[in-house]
């Protein structure tokens, strides 16, 4: 079979989809014409994606407010929030450049989404002509909802993670439900678990193994069968153009990371300065055997954050590099994340968003072409 691709998810919401996020969260649009703004952007990127050859597409991830927080608010400014949430929580991340990203604070049980993925699932199924894939948050990105320290009164920490795993499980369930044929779970807070920051305290209480844990317990409760097409993302972040966590020495992640067991993974590289080392590592750590299902690297050859197109020639050569290490049959393509995981992103090192659309879909066709050079160079 020929290396696989796959995308992570999201697209660089046109300005104009932007700027509708803003009016609404001002009460200058209705919520129908948000939502038609949504829509129109969508069906546009489900239009391109298929131009582009990629095998199951997405809708961009456009009409939610972002990959860790369309299941709690319609806007990143928390406009239209789920029940027991003060918007004053956890910062998720600060990135590189000095921007944060802010997490809200559950104040009471039980926790419920406000919205599941297949909602947009089932949009998408109604205007693509091809297969649809959707990324979903982990768990462990929700537990970070709950305040690092101490009980809330009535509702303790453990009902609290309960109820995540319970979301989570539904959440990918009902994607499937509704026809998607492959849901990734995106996981970007596992190399942060490590980093130690100082202003951000939950990075400082080395929870990677904890996050890996409650992941678990929603994938234990797939079969192989259905693992099979169940990943987990993993970056070091990607927002603004600019990281979080690209420091923290990523064999701390990836010696654990294949612990769960998920079917695939999409894991960032083409922005490690070492990348034949990261094929190394995954090669080592990745199974065969996870609980019945063999775990397929999907290795990133796009740098997101980077209006440069990568070439056909040398994405083939760096799959041809990571075949040296990783099984080929255990062997896939994808971008470093996805490109543009929140919906308030002008992607400064692109100078536009619309313009970084455009290079998107370029990097994405590019993809495809190299893989399919890799895999006929490879004979597979
Ligand atoms: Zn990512």
């Amino acid at each position: 079979m020929p290396i696989p691709t796959e995308l992570v998810g999201s697209l660089p919401r046109p300005m104009k989809l932007q700027d509708a996020y803003a009016d609404y969260d001002e009460g200058k649009i209705t919520t129908e014409q948000f939502e038609a703004a949504q829509d129109e952007a969508a069906e546009d990127s489900i239009e391109r994606l298929e131009q582009t050859g990629e095998t199951a597409v997405t809708d961009g991830e456009n009409r939610e407010s972002s990959f860790a927080t369309y299941n709690l608010a319609d806007t990143l400014a928390g406009t239209g929030a789920a029940d027991h949430l003060a918007l004053d929580g956890q910062y998720f991340a600060i990135f590189d450049d000095g921007h944060h990203r802010q997490l809200p604070r559950v104040t009471g049980g039980p926790f419920r989404y406000k919205r599941y993925a297949s909602e947009f699932v089932k949009k998408n199924k109604a205007i693509a002509t091809k297969p649809v894939k959707q990324a979903v948050i982990a768990p462990s990105m929700m537990m970070l909802l709950y305040p690092l320290e101490g009980e809330i009164e009535g509702y303790s920490r453990e009902e609290f993670l309960n109820d995540c795993v319970d979301e989570c499980e539904k959440d990918i369930r009902q994607c499937f439900a509704e026809g998607a044929v492959r849901v990734s779970v995106d996981f970007t807070e596992g190399r942060l678990a490590n980093k130690n920051d100082a202003r951000n305290p939950w990075t400082n209480k080395n929870m990677l193994q904890e996050f890996i844990d409650l992941n678990n317990r929603v994938f234990d409760r797939f079969s192989a069968e259905e693992r099979k097409n169940i990943g987990i993302h993993t970056c070091p972040g990607g927002d603004c153009d600019s990281v979080h966590s690209l420091e923290v020495p990523y064999e701390m992640l990836l010696s654990k990371m294949f612990d769960i067991n998920a079917g695939y993974f999409l894991i960032q590289c083409a922005s490690e300065s070492d990348r034949e080392e990261v094929y190394r590592l995954c090669g080592k750590y990745s199974r065969e055997d996870a609980n019945g299902v063999p775990q397929v690297c999907f290795m990133g050859v796009i740098k997101v954050g980077d209006p440069q197109v990568e070439t056909p020639e040398q994405i083939k050569n760096e799959l041809i590099t990571a075949a040296k290490y990783i099984p080929k049959e255990r062997l896939g393509a994808t971008d470093d994340c996805g490109f543009s995981p929140f919906s308030r992103d002008v992607k400064p090192a692109h100078g536009s968003p619309d313009f970084a659309r455009d290079v998107a879909m370029e990097k994405i066709a590019a993809r495809i072409q190299g893989a399919r050079m890799a895999s006929e160079e490879l004979g597979i």
